[in-house]
């Protein structure tokens, strides 16, 4: 029996770690087979303070981990199988049958960028493809980008990137955008932003590193029409998923499975249970806002324990 079991091996979950672990709270982090992230999926980080050289997201997070075992917690590599929430202490079944038993728990698993699904998308992985303009933006100063996807990430990521790049182009499967009003209106006041509707793209293309996308034009219809697009940097926003399959709908979700906390709190509808970074947040996304959540969580964590 521990006092604090944390699931996933992020800024968030390894933030939690260091903060129990350091108050003296038996903690144990189970982090998954590929520990680390979505950071570990980036090159360099640029705007985690502290570091105003840039770090490099797998040693960042590394460093993280090594902090939360140097201050005293237990981390382990293995997939939590299941959670039974249903009673405190709460019980956790590990991949190789063996279960952990915890008085509260943070959720802190992240959410996993959308791909579209081709062989590309990982051949130039962190070659000119990114899931974060926020993050990798800042690499393609006066180049040329596309955006994948219609909704208000999308518009989100067009225009972030419209303020860094000197072309944006939004390639959008439908003859619409799904975003808000208000967000196709911050699209449609840009004029380096260029929306490409009814347009799929069905490939990438570059030597190391991608100077193209292959795009279709009315995909599976009689004027279907294929073309070249050249850009330097091809950016996904079709949606995150949230790691909450494996809840099996203990904890209330929202409509998109991320997981709803209390107001101004990293409390779920479990008593006990926490959630922190990208699981329960689907609007900052970023490293120091998880690392910020999983001091939060270990903060509510620590508050219960000592009543
Ligand atoms: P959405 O699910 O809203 O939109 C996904 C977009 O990607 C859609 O345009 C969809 O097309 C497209 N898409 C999905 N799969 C594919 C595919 N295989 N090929 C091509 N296009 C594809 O996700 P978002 O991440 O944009 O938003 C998630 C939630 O977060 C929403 O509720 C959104 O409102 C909210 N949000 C709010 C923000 C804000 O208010 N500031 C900012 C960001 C997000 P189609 O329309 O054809 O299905």
């Amino acid at each position: 029996m521990i006092q604090c079991l944390i699931i996933g091996g992020g800024p968030a979950g390894y933030t939690a770690a260091i903060y129990l672990a350091r108050a003296g709270v038996n903690a144990v982090l189970v982090e998954g087979p590929q520990p680390g992230g979505q950071l570990t999926t980036t090159t360099i980080v640029e705007n985690f303070p502290g570091f105003p050289d840039g770090v490099d997201g797998n040693r960042l997070v590394n460093d993280m981990r090594r902090q939360a075992i140097g201050m005293g917690a237990t981390v382990r590599t293995a997939t939590v199988n299941s959670l039974d929430l249903s009673a405190r202490p709460f019980v956790a079944t590990l991949g190789d049958g063996e279960s952990i038993t915890a008085d509260t728990v943070i959720i802190a698993t992240g959410a996993q960028a959308r791909y579209l699904g081709l062989d590309d998308e990982k051949r130039y992985a962190g070659l000119g493809v990114s899931a974060c303009a926020t993050c990798d933006g800042f690499f393609y100063r006066r180049k040329t980008v596309a955006v994948v996807g219609g909704g208000d990430t999308a518009c989100e990521e067009a225009h972030y990137l419209s303020n860094l790049a000197s072309k944006v182009y939004m390639i959008v499967r439908k003859d619409h955008l799904r975003a808000s009003d208000a967000m196709q209106r911050r699209v449609a006041e840009r004029n380096n932003i260029e929306i490409l509707y009814n347009c799929n793209a069905v490939g990438l293309y570059g030597d190391g590193g991608v100077e193209g996308a292959h795009v279709v034009r009315h995909l599976g219809s009689p004027e279907q029409e294929q073309f070249d697009l050249p850009i330097d940097g091809f950016f996904l926003a079709i949606g995150h998923t949230p790691a909450t399959a494996f809840l099996a709908g203990q904890l209330d979700l929202d409509e998109a499975g991320y997981i709803v906390t209390a107001p101004h709190s990293t409390a779920t509808s479990v008593n006990g249970v926490f959630a922190a970074g990208d699981v329960a947040n689907a609007a900052y996304r970023q490293a120091i806002a998880a690392a910020g959540d999983g001091c939060r969580a270990a903060l509510d964590v620590l508050a219960l324990l000592a009543r």
